[in-house]
């Protein structure tokens, strides 16, 4: 574990909603006067309960059990003093777990039950993200993501919010959501509208374990520059050389997948796409919603997992970790400072 935590580390693919310090809710609770169900201390395992106890009850093709978690961690999200300390609070997180590279994501759109406009959103994230390049040094940015589940008008309302603020804290578009009830054929025309644009752009597809090739090979036809989860990309071994072709970068999110996408880690499919020559790198997903009680997702966990559950050496390892930095759409992760990463790991790793 000692090497897992000291190597430093991204994070392309993590949700702010899903992310947040027990610590950082039950502050908001006491401040906007919302009892929580129970002790601070105890709102993970709470989540992770209500969690577990829906599981049975979703479907692998609709169904997930962790929306309304979200929704509950989204009640803590409506102001801007609320938005700005819960990502500067992750970013702290983040650089105690060595990671030095972090792409935090959010929908704009859940955070307007109250005052703010989707705009004073993004400001707000924006700004904490700021903070912590100036007082943490964190390198990265912000992902507006749009969520599969509304129409497409709200995609492309998303789109044109990344693209006002790229190159201003925002780095990249997304869609995320329930990809079991909603293909991304639904949102072709935000999608493309993202590509006219310029913005870069990584896509949630091949997530659910049922038919969803077909939305990994949409994300790939309409240019994506990376696939979030990408599961079922070994499905189809054509699909998964043209990914690998591409250079398209797969953002794996290994503990949040175990369970029911993906039996188990000695199974994930991150084998079969990096031995197919495919670009993977490893994230939390969510640090707060992600895995199960006894198994959170955190930078260092999944790089051990990846060694000692999924069985990858230290050298394929490294070649995941480099994927990851690479695959940045941050511009402040130029040559000079890939180069020194690729140092810093080499002083590391054995
Ligand atoms: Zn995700």
């Amino acid at each position: 574990m000692e090497i897992a935590y000291s190597i430093p580390k991204s994070e392309l693919h993590l949700h702010l909603d899903g992310s947040l310090d027990t610590g950082f809710i039950a502050a908001c609770a006491a401040n906007r006067g919302i009892e929580l169900p129970v002790e601070p201390a105890d709102v993970r395992e709470y989540l992770h309960d209500l969690k577990s106890k829906r599981s049975h009850i979703a479907s692998k093709v609709s169904g997930s059990s962790n929306w309304s978690n979200f929704d509950f961690c989204n009640q803590f999200l409506q102001t801007t003093d609320e938005l700005r300390e819960a990502t500067f609070s992750l970013c702290e997180t983040l650089i105690a777990d060595n990671v030095v590279l972090a792409e935090i994501r959010f929908c704009p759109e859940l955070h307007t039950n109250e005052d703010l406009t989707v705009n004073d959103a993004v400001d707000a994230v924006v700004s904490g993200f700021r903070e912590a390049e100036q007082t943490l040094n964190m390198r990265g940015g912000v992902i507006v993501c749009a969520l599969r589940s509304y129409p497409v008008e709200h995609t492309l309302e998303m789109v044109e919010l990344a693209s006002a603020w790229l190159g201003q804290g925002v780095i990249g578009f997304d869609i995320a959501g329930d990809e079991g009830a909603f293909a991304l054929d639904i949102h072709a025309s935000g999608i493309k509208e993202a590509l006219r644009r310029n913005v870069p752009m990584t896509l949630h597809a091949g997530e659910w374990p049922e038919d969803t090739v077909k939305n990994i090979k949409l994300a790939v036809d309409l240019g994506a520059d990376r696939i979030g989860h990408g599961v079922t990309l070994c499905q189809d071994p054509k699909l998964m050389k043209l990914v690998a072709e591409k250079g398209i970068t797969v953002e794996c999110c290994l503990t949040s997948n175990v369970g029911w996408k993906v039996p188990s880690y000695g199974v994930h499919p991150i084998r079969n796409m990096f031995e197919a020559g495919v670009k993977v790198c490893i994230n939390s997903d969510n640090l707060l919603l992600s895995g199960t009680f006894d198994r959170a997702a955190y930078s260092s966990g999944e790089v051990q997992r990846l060694v000692d559950d999924v069985g990858f050496s230290w050298e394929q390892a490294r070649q995941v970790l480099l994927n990851g930095v690479k695959g940045s759409f941050s511009a402040g992760v130029d040559e000079d400072w890939i180069s020194q990463y690729e140092q810093r790991l080499d002083e590391i790793l054995p």
